[in-house]
């Protein structure tokens, strides 16, 4: 199969084949692009290495490039993901495939920097945010200013991981905020992605998905 037979623009798949040099998609994301772009939760389980992470990122670009966006609009994703490292990853992998989308603004949160310039970089307005829990908890309780009303795509990536780390809570405490809040929960789709599964998995899993589809199981 080939990234142009997948319903995405011929600017993201220009972007994928050209800059990005990817001749094709892998199997994770040949499985998780359709359903994902269809609207559909997903629990995917995939490993580090097998394309994971443009499996969630290429169906959200393409559904961000189908509408209007404004950086003033805030948040419309979060990717989760328990190390600064993995977020770093992550991030470098969304820069390059927003690069013809130049409005569409990513950001990374992870405590890495003081609080008060993490504040003030949220309020100016990311679109597409990466985090650790615990920083982007501490914002979503402390930030006024954070505009979330907008945020359409949850995903938890390398779920174990965040299992393993002792994230549980925090992000039990992230799902339930957003959930309280309301934020447009109804259009909210969530995305775990996760290597092993396991009980912790699966409690994740029906906290935050919505009949989701399985893929790579
Ligand atoms: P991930 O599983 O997301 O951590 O990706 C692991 C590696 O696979 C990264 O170095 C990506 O650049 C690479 N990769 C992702 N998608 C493809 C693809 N379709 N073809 C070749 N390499 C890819």
């Amino acid at each position: 199969m080939a990234f142009g037979s997948l319903s995405l623009s011929e600017t993201l798949v220009k972007n994928l084949q050209g800059h990005m040099k990817l001749e094709k998609p892998t199997h994770i994301q040949e499985a998780s692009i359709p359903p994902i772009m269809n609207g559909h939760d997903a629990m995917v389980k995939a490993e580090t290495g097998s394309g994971k992470t443009l499996s969630y990122l290429i169906p959200i670009v393409q559904k961000l490039t189908e509408q209007r966006v404004n950086r003033a609009d805030g948040c419309y994703s979060i990717v989760i993901s328990p190390t600064r490292e993995l977020c770093t990853q992550i991030f470098e992998v969304l820069q390059k495939l927003l690069k013809p989308f130049y409005w569409i603004v990513p950001g990374i949160i992870m405590g890495g920097e003081k609080r008060d310039s993490e504040k003030a970089r949220l309020r100016k307005g990311i679109n597409l945010l990466v985090a650790t829990p615990g920083r982007l908890l501490d914002h979503l309780q402390h930030t006024k200013s954070f505009p979330t009303h907008n945020i359409r795509w949850l995903v938890l990536d390398e779920a174990d991981r965040l299992l393993d780390l002792g994230f549980e809570k925090d992000v039990t405490s992230i799902i339930n905020l957003l959930d309280e809040k309301k934020l447009r929960s109804s259009v909210r789709q969530n995305i775990l992605v996760s290597a092993t599964l396991n009980e912790g998995i699966s409690r994740l899993a029906s906290l935050s998905l919505h009949n989701p589809v399985y893929i790579g199981l």
